[in-house]
C-alpha cells in the first residue's frame, strides 16, 4: 500500500470559526506525485506546481496537501477527523492505484476575478448559502473557500446557462 499511516502532529480550535477545529498531520509516504491526480479530481482544487502543494475542498472541509503533509481545517471532532484521515487515504491508495487509466492537470486553474463571478450569480442576496450577499459569497468563491453547489440559485434550472459559465471560468 502506498500510503500506509496518517499520524495527528495538531489539532486546534480554528481561529475563523470557533465551533470547529483544524488540524496539522503527516502522511507516511510523500504524496506529490498524486497531488496532480488529486487537482484533475476536484475541479475547484487549488494546485501549486512550483510548491507542489494542493488546497482542495471536500464538503465543508478545506484540505491542503504538500510534501507529506495534510492539513484539515473546519472539522466538528476528533471523530470526524479520524473518518476524514481514512477517507483521505483510501482516496490516495485508490489515486495511487489507478494511475495509470488516470489523466493528471500539471497546471494550476486561473481562479476568476470576484466581479466576475459576481455577474453571473443571481444576485437576489437571499442567503441561502448563508452568506449575507451575493458578493460575499462570490469573494469566498473567489478564495476557493466556497464552491458552486453551495449556492442552491445558481443551481436551479433557471441558471443553468450562469452556471455553465461559472464552471468554464473555473477553466
Ligand atoms: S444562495 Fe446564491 S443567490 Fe442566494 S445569496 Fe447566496 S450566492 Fe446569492
Amino acid at each position: 500500500m502506498f500510503l500506509e499511516d496518517i499520524d495527528i502532529l495538531s489539532m486546534d480550535i480554528c481561529v475563523q470559526e470557533r465551533d470547529k477545529y483544524i488540524a496539522e498531520t503527516r502522511a507516511s509516504a510523500d504524496l506529490s506525485v498524486v497531488l496532480p491526480y488529486l487537482n484533475a479530481m476536484f475541479p475547484m482544487a487549488n494546485y501549486n506546481p512550483n510548491s507542489n502543494s494542493i488546497k482542495f475542498k471536500y464538503g465543508r472541509i478545506d484540505f491542503t496537501l504538500a510534501g507529506d503533509r495534510i492539513n484539515l481545517q473546519r472539522f466538528g471532532s476528533r471523530t470526524e477527523l479520524m473518518e476524514l484521515l481514512d477517507w483521505v487515504r483510501d482516496l490516495i491508495n485508490d489515486i495511487h492505484a489507478s494511475m495509470d487509466e488516470l489523466t493528471p492537470l500539471h497546471t494550476t486553474r486561473k481562479i476568476p476575478p470576484v466581479l466576475t463571478l459576481y455577474s453571473l450569480l443571481p444576485k437576489t442576496n437571499c442567503q441561502k448559502c448563508k452568506e449575507k450577499t451575493c458578493m460575499a459569497f462570490a469573494d469566498r468563491l473567489h478564495k476557493l473557500e466556497r464552491e458552486l453547489s453551495d449556492c442552491p440559485v445558481v443551481n436551479e434550472p433557471e441558471y443553468a446557462g450562469n452556471l455553465a459559465k461559472l464552471e468554464k471560468a473555473f477553466g
